[in-house]
């Protein structure tokens, strides 16, 4: 979904969003059903857990250092679910929050390549190609939209 302003090639090398330690744990993205059973035909060990409408990732509490790698990550290509995979990680490092009551959509400092793009170009990028799908994505499934985290740019307040 994001071809259009950040390429394959970049993101298979980087894979800095499917690794989260303990802060940012809360980055793991909600899984549909669907999801999930393509994720266990190319990992059966995965250990999930139901939450809202979705499923996560069963993490044990991460030490300090330690990383939480998603199992469906191959360390040397990249994601190995292709164009199946969660609807979060489609669209990260933009994220949908909640600031005071009102839905934000924002970005993650944490993807240098996206972090450093024009403001404007991120933000005409997303009114033109994600904004909608976002919205009916969070109005499906809440519990996607997390709560707002003052290090991450605010690209778009719902009115
Ligand atoms: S599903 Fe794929 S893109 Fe998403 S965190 Fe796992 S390996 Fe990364």
């Amino acid at each position: 979904m994001l071809k259009k302003i950040l390429d394959n090639k970049t993101c298979a090398e980087c894979k800095v969003c499917c690794a989260f330690d303990r802060y940012d744990v809360w980055e793991t993205p909600i899984l549909t059903r669907t999801n999930v059973e393509h994720m266990f035909t190319i990992n059966p060990d995965i250990k999930i857990i139901k939450k809202d409408n979705s499923y996560s990732f069963k993490i044990k509490e991460l030490n300090k250092n330690e990383l939480f790698y998603c199992p469906v990550l191959d360390h040397d290509k990249g994601c190995m679910l292709g164009d199946e995979k969660p609807f979060d990680c489609k669209i990260w490092p933009f994220r949908i929050m909640n600031l005071c009551g009102k839905r934000v959509i924002t970005i993650s400092p944490i993807c240098k390549e996206m972090f450093n793009q024009p403001l404007s170009n991120l933000v005409a990028f997303l009114k033109n190609e994600l904004l909608d799908e976002i919205i009916t994505y969070a109005n499906t499934f809440p519990e996607a939209v997390k709560p707002y985290d003052s290090l991450y740019p605010i690209l778009y307040v719902e009115n």
